[in-house]
């Protein structure tokens, strides 16, 4: 039986440098692969025409650049592309577009579903198969900068790349740091920290390495003003709760010069959405590196909640601001093809873990 061949697609500069190492070559073959991959979008080895034959043979003998098949593209009134891919035995994920007249912002998915089970969130409701690899998420960003055109000004479509696809990023940690380097590298996709964002709803060991490990901008899934609320709407909260959370998020901006961290709200009526929670949202975040972006709900067929009215979204975003927090409303995109946050489902069959008890649920995450 053939020896299964490694994917260099998700490898870091520096693994692919003891890769060439070990293989008796240079590890400046690790940049002109990286360019390869990432800039050319060049998967083939035969088309690298700054390898030698030899390199590429031996290339092709014990190694692949895979990228999964897509299986559905589809484009909104507004401009949003979503894209479904193949990630094995009846699963998809599911990757979006968005552009904007200034930047092109794409969303990227960090597992097939998600054991976090937020109740408000058609991923958490699919259930939780198993970690994307780093080579897989990364996937979703060279197979979109390939398909499309680029900017006027002849730079890469995608200007800015956040982690809000399916999952939840802090869940897969190694291989969303990994994609994260290679994010960051000038011999790949070169963004600055500033451009990528990682949303989290809150695991906070991994928050507190990601400070450490790579700073890049950090957005967080608040929703609720008070760990009462919080629990239910999610229930990482109840192994993180606000106070642990805000205190490892202060931690994280002080590390890196106190840049903003955005908190994501989602606007629910009746639930979280009230003057009152206005003000005490604004109390927590006072004074603080700490920006607010409202999310207005966007409803899935299993869920019971509704949005918040504009009126009321107004009412909110003019409490926050009353109180000194800077905040903005979220646009919603692509609803009409059902890309919008939160809405992504993907196919999530043989789920290790649908709706979660407590036990299940730490032994998932941690
Ligand atoms: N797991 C991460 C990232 C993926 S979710 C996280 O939770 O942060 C990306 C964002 O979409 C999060 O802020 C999440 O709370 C929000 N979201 C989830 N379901 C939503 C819905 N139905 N409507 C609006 N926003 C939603
Ligand atoms: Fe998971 Fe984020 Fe959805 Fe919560 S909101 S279930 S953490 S993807």
């Amino acid at each position: 039986m053939q020896a299964l061949k490694k994917n260099l697609l998700g490898l870091t500069q520096d693994e692919l440098e003891a890769f060439f190492l070990d293989l008796g070559y240079k590890k400046f073959r690790a940049k002109q692969l990286l360019q390869w991959m990432h800039q050319k979008y060049v998967v083939d080895f035969d088309l690298m025409s700054d390898l030698s034959m030899t390199l590429r043979n031996d290339l092709k003998s014990i190694a692949s650049i895979s990228l999964p098949e897509i299986i559905s593209e589809t484009l909104s009134n507004d401009g949003t592309v979503k894209w479904l891919f193949n990630s094995g035995v009846g699963q998809a994920i599911e990757t979006v577009f968005i552009p904007e007249a200034d930047r092109g912002t794409l969303c990227i998915s960090s597992q097939v579903g998600c054991a976090l089970d937020c109740s408000f969130c058609a991923t958490g409701f699919q259930g939780f198969n198993r970690n994307l690899t780093s080579s897989e998420i990364i996937a979703q960003v060279c197979f979109a900068n390939s398909l499309l055109p680029k900017r006027k000004n002849g730079l890469s479509a995608i200007t800015n790349v956040v982690f809000m696809g399916m999952g939840e990023p802090l869940a897969n940690y190694k291989n969303v740091l990994k994609a994260l380097r290679i994010l960051l590298s000038d011999n790949a996709y070169g963004l600055s920290r500033r451009r990528v964002t990682l949303s989290t709803s809150g695991i906070v060991p991994n928050l507190n390495s990601l400070g450490d490990d790579c700073n890049v901008s950090l957005a967080v899934s608040l929703h609720a003003p008070e760990d009462e609320l919080r629990d239910n709407l999610v229930p990482i909260n109840k192994m993180h709760p606000i106070a642990e959370l805000l205190e490892a998020c202060w931690a994280y901006a002080k590390k890196h010069s106190n840049r903003y961290i955005t908190f994501e709200y989602v606007m629910l009526r009746d639930i979280n959405d009230s003057v009152l929670q206005a003000r005490k949202l604004a109390k927590l975040l006072k004074n603080k590196p700490a920006k607010v972006n409202l999310i207005p709900f966007n409803p899935f067929s299993e869920s019971d909640y509704q949005c918040s009215s504009s009126e009321q979204i107004r009412r909110f975003q003019s409490k926050l601001r009353e109180s000194g927090i800077i905040v903005t409303t979220r646009k919603t995109r692509g609803d009409d093809i059902d890309a919008a946050c939160g809405q992504l489902a993907g196919k999530v069959n043989n789920k290790v873990l649908t709706r979660l008890s407590e036990k299940k649920r730490r032994a998932v995450v941690l």
